[in-house]
């Protein structure tokens, strides 16, 4: 069975309460302020050329979805404090 791997309401808040503190923006894509913040962390993995990896360093990052045109940026969830340094990097 898959563990649950959404972020939790805590965790949310706590997101929203980090972009709010921070004054995020409009849109940059459409112009509205319809944001919606992913169920869950994404990690991007360093590239290495001609290899595909699949273990090692990641970098976790929350998601801020434009519910208006779907645009989605990402912000690094050490930086937040929604994963600590430790797990973001199982090596
Ligand atoms: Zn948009």
């Amino acid at each position: 069975m898959t563990a649950d791997t959404r972020l939790t309401p805590d965790e949310k808040r706590r997101f929203a309460d980090w972009l709010n503190a921070r004054s995020i923006k409009a849109c940059p894509m459409c112009g509205k302020r319809n944001w919606a913040i992913g169920d869950h962390l994404v990690a991007p993995i360093p590239y290495i050329a001609g290899e595909l990896v699949s273990e090692g360093t990641s970098y976790p990052q929350a998601m801020l979805v434009c519910g208006n045109c779907a645009h989605t940026t990402y912000f690094n969830a050490v930086v937040i404090g929604l994963v600590g340094r430790t797990a973001a990097n199982k090596e």
